[in-house]
């Protein structure tokens, strides 16, 4: 059994784990040890995707954030925080009224 390995990110230089399964995951493909953190790597993924992002403002806490589709103004938007609890809850199979914070925006 392989045990977790802390290894650091080249990109933002902070610590990340590698997880023994993970270890597995890379072995079994014969991927090399990741040097990025699952952060950066999220970046990355998505910058190759080139997926296209529209900037907006959530209406709960008034950060900016990024929508990967356009907002329409009739309802609120909400940044990754905010909108957390939502899917969380909708995930969980519990059913609470997701007001605005719809899959993907396409009414
Ligand atoms: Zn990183
Ligand atoms: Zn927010």
């Amino acid at each position: 059994m392989s045990e977790d390995k802390t290894l650091t990110c080249k990109i933002c230089d902070l610590e990340f784990v590698f997880t023994a399964p993970e270890q597995e995951f890379f072995a079994k493909k014969e991927f090399v040890q990741p040097n990025r953190c699952s952060e950066c790597r999220a970046i990355k993924k998505a910058r190759s995707q080139q997926r296209e992002m529209f900037l907006s403002t959530c209406s709960k806490c008034g950060n900016p954030t990024a929508l990967p589709f356009q907002p329409t103004g009739d309802r609120p938007v909400f940044c990754r925080n905010c909108f957390r609890p939502y899917w969380m809850a909708k995930f969980s199979g519990l059913n609470i009224a997701v007001q605005g914070a719809t899959d993907n925006g396409n009414a």
